[in-house]
């Protein structure tokens, strides 16, 4: 089903919609209130902002966020909240698609290399290498395992 997000943001296709910058608004209010003036773009420090038919998304392909803050402070326009309310910036976490290179045999653990809360588990299994697994209680959606998995089984949304 398509959601409404999607619908309003012209995107039919069945995966999930990039997420905004941290600390965005909700996506309606978000659409209201950005003036789409690109100033959460520059400042960011890993340059995985990028402007999608208008508007900014966080591109997971090109790094991570590490939370510092620069976008949100940047945005005049409050359609990113202050970092420095110290709201958790996002609720969206890691999921891991059935490409997983485990699954079809082949060890690989890369994508817990990355991971700086150790929130990719590996649970032995008996008839194949272990699979990675995701500990949404301690992913925070940083998007750092989803570039160098050489599948592209991550997704952060
Ligand atoms: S918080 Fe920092 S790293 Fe994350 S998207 Fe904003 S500017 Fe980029
Ligand atoms: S890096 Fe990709 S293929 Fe490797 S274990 Fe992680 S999700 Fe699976
Ligand atoms: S999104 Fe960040 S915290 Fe979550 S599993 Fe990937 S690297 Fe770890």
């Amino acid at each position: 089903m398509v959601s409404r997000r999607q619908f309003m943001r012209g995107d039919f296709k069945s995966r999930p919609p990039a997420p905004r910058p941290p600390w965005s608004l909700a996506e309606e209010l978000f659409l209201a209130a950005c003036t789409r003036c690109g100033d959460c773009v520059p400042v960011c420090p890993t340059r995985v902002i990028v402007i999608v038919r208008g508007y900014p998304e966080v591109d997971f392909k090109r790094g991570e966020c590490t939370f510092c803050g620069a976008c949100a402070t940047a945005c005049k326009a409050g359609a990113l909240q202050n970092s420095e309310c110290q709201i958790w910036p996002w609720a969206i976490k890691a999921q891991v698609a059935n490409t997983c290179l485990p699954l079809r045999g082949v060890e690989c653990r890369i994508c817990g290399d990355r991971c700086g809360t150790n929130a990719i588990r590996f649970s032995p299994r008996l008839n194949g290498p272990p699979v990675a697994e995701i500990d949404a209680g301690a992913c925070t959606g940083c998007g750092a395992c989803v570039a160098p998995c050489p599948v592209s089984a991550i997704s952060v949304a």
